[in-house]
């Protein structure tokens, strides 16, 4: 094989309907990672594949600077779904990018430099949104990176005090960490950053890369505390498996955001696979959903490790974005259940085995990958 991938899995994926996978050998998996949070309606669903399809047809792809219908719905659609007034939406392929997006609209819209993010925060791999990205060993072999980041420990509203001043041109936050090992934050510190942002004149960007399109909950994680950033970065499942992500922005950033530009940028196939998408997970209430089944199934983990005395520490999360703490290392537990359970989950660092599974899984899915977890840790 010439191709360069890293820690590459020993299952061939051949196809995926809805919250199953099959490999080559006629396996079927219960995908309960959706290869992070990427397939939120799950596998080939109709109304995406047609889409696409129907779209690719009409017109593949033309620049973003000739308007097209399905561009122009996109856009819309974002504004109304957006929470608060972050009507003013630019389009790119990846989480990375649409972080990018917004460090440099920040410090173009503040005239500042420095950006203040939170230890064991992620967000992305380029040079800019990796250097707010906390674990050294995603950063020291790529050094020098993006400057002027300072780090505060998340959750602590006081140290947000102490580093957000009138040098700062955006603070960043995951309202509920996700690859830093799942981690929510408490409504009352995304209150208080948004204050503590406000007062200084300070952009509060909030990263909900793997927290929003339902996950939670709520459509955007940042709702369930009432709080509304001056920028939101959106990617992952967006269009359910193509590449596509969004940095939703405030009037006072877009009025002085500098010059920024992406040749794929809202392409058209793209957008098609976006609206329908978004359409879906609007109509179908999966953000209720996500909520219901997700707390069942926190609720059903919980017991399980108490009643059978299972090896685990804690499990948290909000919604189907959910955490197990194990007391051995994660991924031995994740190999167990793929191989000998035929459930895919996640990492989340070392010990915490992470679940983001399609925001369709039904109870039975979850009561499957309880006993899946039951029966490997015991
Ligand atoms: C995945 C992720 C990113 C990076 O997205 P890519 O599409 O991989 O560049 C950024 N922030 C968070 C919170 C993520 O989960």
């Amino acid at each position: 094989m010439s191709g360069f991938v890293f820690s590459e899995k020993p299952i061939q994926i051949e196809s995926g309907d809805g919250v199953h996978l099959q490999s080559a050998d006629g396996t079927g998996y219960l995908d309960f990672g959706a290869s992070y949070a990427v397939t939120p309606l799950g596998h080939s669903h109709p109304a995406v594949v047609d889409a696409i399809q129907e779209q690719a047809a009409t017109l593949t792809y033309v620049q973003a600077s000739y308007p097209v219908e399905v561009r122009t719905e996109l856009y819309d659609r974002l504004a109304s779904i957006a929470p608060g007034d972050l009507a003013n939406v630019w389009l790119c392929n990846s989480g990375t990018e649409a972080n990018e997006a917004a460090m440099k609209f920040a410090r173009s819209a503040t005239g500042r430099e420095k950006i203040v993010a939170t230890k064991r925060a992620f967000h992305g791999r380029t040079m800019g949104a990796l250097a707010m990205t906390w674990k050294q060993k995603y950063k020291a072999p790529f050094e020098p990176l993006a400057g002027g980041i300072e780090f505060v420990e998340y959750g602590d509203a006081e140290a947000l005090e102490a580093a957000v001043d009138e040098e700062t041109a955006a603070l960043f936050l995951e309202p509920v960490q996700g690859e830093g090992g799942i981690h929510p934050a408490s409504g009352s510190y995304l209150e208080r950053a948004r204050e503590i942002t406000e007062q200084a004149g300070a952009a509060l960007v909030f990263d909900e890369i793997q927290t929003g399109l339902g996950r939670t909950g709520t459509l955007w994680a940042c709702e369930a505390a009432g709080v509304v950033p001056d920028m939101l970065t959106t990617a992952k499942g967006l269009a359910n498996g193509l590449p596509a992500a969004a940095t939703l922005c405030a009037d006072w950033i877009t009025e002085d955001a500098g010059d920024h530009g992406s040749t794929f940028s809202g392409g058209p196939v793209v957008c098609a696979a976006a609206n329908a998408t978004l359409e879906t997970i609007v109509e179908q209430d999966l953000p209720a959903h996500a909520g219901e089944v997700g707390a069942y199934f926190r609720e059903e983990l919980s017991s399980a490790a108490e009643e059978q005395e299972l090896p685990v520490r804690d499990v948290r999360g909000a919604g189907l974005l959910v955490g197990i703490e194990v007391k051995r290392g994660a991924n031995r537990v994740l190999r167990d259940l793929a191989i000998d359970q035929q459930v895919l989950a996640l990492p989340a660092g070392r010990t915490v085995v992470r679940f983001l599974p399609p925001l369709v899984v039904e109870q039975s899915h979850a009561d499957r990958v309880v006993d899946a977890v039951t029966e490997v840790l015991s």
